[in-house]
């Protein structure tokens, strides 16, 4: 069983972008910049937004965190936005999610300038990707892509079951293996919440991605020997014996389905890094003016 390190490879591609910014950053040319804009004190937020910044450092990014209190209206984070958008020393910007309940997501989305949009959520950038033109892609699809692309696991032909719809992992990836790339090439079957036999087409799959929110849901009886299996979940379980009172756990049972994986990510340490390091790719993307 191959196990598909996402801290491994996020370092070594990390080393590789730092190479490009050294590369390119000779006298006074200032370095790539991403800015992060938090509302509210959402402790997994804010970590998802820390390590973000961190990663930053570790490629030579500069970065700035813009943090607002959780009352922050619609129309004054629509005004950060906007100064966001004329600022000619930021390359791109991610508003971290969830935004409180009072804040319309879809609204916020369309007021991101698309050049900047690293995350790659605004629908230009969306349909770009699904009509197949050069963009960016949102981070953790795009994560995968590049692990699957790295550990050379071959796509084409084989039968893929994604477990979720969302626009942030479940439609988008779903997207990206249909298309006629490399990795890509896959026959797709989009699961979700009202989907019948599921445990009957999780079985047929020759490439599992788990992305529910439901600690440990795929199990080893769901999965068939050989599978490919990338996890995409972070669930917090209860665990007494670790110090902060709970562990992170993916959607899918490492212990039963590694057992018969021929390839599997962990969690953590498997998506997880290799969406922050597609995030610092998509900046080095808008810093370099490639779309
Ligand atoms: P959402 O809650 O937005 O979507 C969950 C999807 O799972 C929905 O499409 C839902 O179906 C489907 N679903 C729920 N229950 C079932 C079920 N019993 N059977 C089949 N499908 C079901 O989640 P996200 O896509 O945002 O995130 C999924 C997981 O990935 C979470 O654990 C999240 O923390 C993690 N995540 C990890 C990232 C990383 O960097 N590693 C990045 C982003 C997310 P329906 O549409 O019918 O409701």
């Amino acid at each position: 069983m191959l196990l598909l390190d996402g801290n491994q490879l996020s370092s070594v591609i990390r080393k590789e972008i730092l190479a490009k910014v050294i590369q390119f950053c000779q006298n006074d040319i200032r370095p790539p910049h991403l800015a992060a804009v938090i509302v509210g004190d959402n402790p997994a937020s804010q970590a998802y937004v820390r390590n973000k910044m961190r990663a930053c450092e570790e490629v030579g990014f500069a970065s700035s965190l813009i943090k607002k209190a959780i009352g922050t209206t619609q129309t004054e984070l629509l005004d950060v936005i906007a100064k966001l958008n004329e600022d000619n020393q930021l390359d791109g910007y991610i508003v971290q999610l969830p935004l409180p309940r009072h804040i319309d997501e879809h609204a916020i989305n369309l007021a991101i300038n698309p050049s900047k949009d690293v995350d790659g959520f605004h629908p230009n950038n969306f349909g770009k990707m699904a009509l197949g033109f050069k963009t960016f892609q949102p981070a953790t699809p795009m994560g995968i892509m590049m692990m699957l692309d790295r550990y050379k696991i071959e796509t084409e032909g084989k039968h893929c079951v994604v477990l979720g719809r969302s626009n942030i992992v479940g439609t988008p990836i779903a997207l990206l293996m249909s298309k006629k790339t490399k990795p890509g090439n896959a026959t797709v079957t989009i699961a979700h919440s009202r989907t019948a036999n599921l445990k009957e087409i999780c079985q047929s799959a020759d490439i599992l991605i788990a992305a529910l929110g439901i600690p440990k849901f795929v199990k080893g009886d769901m999965v068939k020997d050989g599978v490919v299996v990338i996890d995409v979940g972070i669930n917090k379980m209860e665990d007494p014996n670790s110090s902060k009172g709970y562990r992170l756990v993916g959607d899918v049972d490492f212990d039963e389905v590694s057992k018969k994986a021929s390839a599997i990510t962990p969690v953590p340490g498997g998506v997880g890094p290799m969406t922050i390091t597609a995030l610092l790719e998509n900046t080095w993307s808008a810093y370099s003016k490639l779309f």
